[in-house]
């Protein structure tokens, strides 16, 4: 929760309180075992079939955790982002599909209506994804425009009470099973400053004219659909905007901003889940007569591996500790993505080599984690796109 004291926000940035109360804990040991016991086992399986787990995300509705951070007068668990980060990491170390379904529905379907939305759009929206029974999805990206969020070319066009949206987005996680897509719009083309012409609405599936194309063929993730939307004629009661209009791409950015949290947190759990399974194999696995972690090479390995996750970890931590301070954190959650997304990659990469020949076989899941891996260095803003924000943040600090 974000906390409304003066004193703790001036302090938040220089003293980093990460110790977990008797209730957190209780509440990771739920995690934890529900992690370890019903999503682990299903792992390779959700993978290989590229289904989408359903009853796994029902279960985490039923436990609290589709809305762990959010308000508990909408129907959160009222718990701080710290917890939720850990949460996502816990996930994702089980199973990095089903640990980015909370992430998604919490840091892109709810958030920027938690943090934009009027008392009446929090009301309509949040318990549904909270409980998990609808989720909540963010569509930003279209054909033309990935990076540069700001070149986007759906419209939203005034008509009386309402708007009419027309275009198509690409590349939307959870879409066609997201129930709400926070959706981002041009309403002002004629605008010159490009960061005052977007706006965006909440369009809930069903809404006549709203579509989605087919799942499209991932390496990793897989059971997470991802999908191209159409919007043809497609009308929204103003009651459906998001602030007023031009507030679009500071939406975009502030729901980014924190969404990167989550996005590190999936690359700690993915790291993590590589460095444990190679570790359980390297000391079984014996060359030239002794265990291959009696060798230096190996060690030395492990040891990389192993400190680069908890920088990363710790990196991630910070990050959520200020959003939950309500302090910004855009440049320490681009950090966070930056290095958890290389070290998943890199931590991944070097546990398949762990496991010699058999890391390439699917039996194995070494390369199943490196697959998983790379989406975390591309989503939410590449790694060039972190080292962009990371950079004006310093370059604006000087200025300043
Ligand atoms: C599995 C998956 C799920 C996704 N889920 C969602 C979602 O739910 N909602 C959503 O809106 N989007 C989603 N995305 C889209 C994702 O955020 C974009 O793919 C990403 O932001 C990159 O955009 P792009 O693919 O158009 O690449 P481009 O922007 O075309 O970039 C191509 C390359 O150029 C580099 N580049 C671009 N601009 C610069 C620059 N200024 N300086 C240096 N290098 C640059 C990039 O880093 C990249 O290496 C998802 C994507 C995938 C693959």
């Amino acid at each position: 929760m974000n906390t409304t004291d003066p004193q703790a926000a001036k302090r938040g940035r220089d003293e980093i309180n990460l110790q977990l109360n008797e209730t957190e804990r209780e509440i990771m040991q739920v995690i934890r075992d529900f992690a370890r016991n019903e999503v682990k086992p299903r792992a390779a399986e959700i993978d290989a079939t590229a289904k989408f787990p359903e009853d796994l995300v029902k279960k985490m509705g039923e436990l609290g955790l589709m809305g762990l951070p959010l308000p508990e007068e909408y129907g959160g668990l009222g718990q701080s982002y710290i917890l939720f980060a850990l949460m996502i990491e816990e996930l994702c170390a089980a199973c990095a599909t089903t640990g980015l379904v909370p992430d998604v529905n919490i840091s892109l379907g709810a958030e920027p209506i938690l943090m934009f939305g009027t008392e009446e759009q929090k009301q309509r929206w949040l318990p549904q994804m909270c409980s998990g029974e609808k989720l909540g999805a963010l569509a930003i990206t279209e054909p033309g425009a990935g990076s540069d969020a700001a070149g986007i070319k759906t419209t939203a066009v005034r008509d009386g009470d309402e708007y009419v949206i027309n275009g198509s987005k690409v590349f939307i996680t959870l879409g066609g099973v997201a129930e709400t897509y926070v959706t981002s719009t041009v309403t002002n083309p004629e605008l010159k400053d490009k960061h005052r012409h977007m706006t965006d609405f909440v369009v809930e599936k069903g809404t006549p004219g709203l579509s989605f194309g087919q799942p499209m063929h991932k390496m990793g993730i897989t059971g997470s659909p991802t999908v191209e939307v159409f919007y043809d004629n497609v009308r929204v009661p103003v009651s459906h905007r998001l602030g007023e209009e031009g507030d679009g791409f500071k939406i975009t950015m502030d729901t980014l901003d924190a969404g990167r949290i989550g996005v590190a947190a999936q690359a700690v759990g993915i790291a993590r889940s590589a460095l444990e399974d190679c570790l359980e194999y390297a000391t079984q696995r014996k060359q030239f007569g002794s265990a291959i972690t009696s060798f230096e090479g190996i060690q030395f390995m492990l040891a990389d591996m192993a400190t680069a996750i908890d920088a990363a970890r710790l990196l991630t931590l910070r990050a959520a500790y200020l959003h939950n301070q309500g302090l910004p954190c855009a440049r320490e959650s681009s950090m966070a993505k930056l290095f958890a997304g290389d070290t998943a990659m890199k931590v991944t990469t070097d546990a398949l080599q762990i496991f010699g020949g058999y890391g390439y076989i699917k039996e194995y899941p070494a390369e199943r984690h490196m697959r998983d891996a790379k989406i975390t260095q591309i989503y939410e803003g590449t790694q060039q796109i972190q080292r962009l924000v990371i950079a004006r943040d310093l370059l604006k600090k000087l200025r300043a």
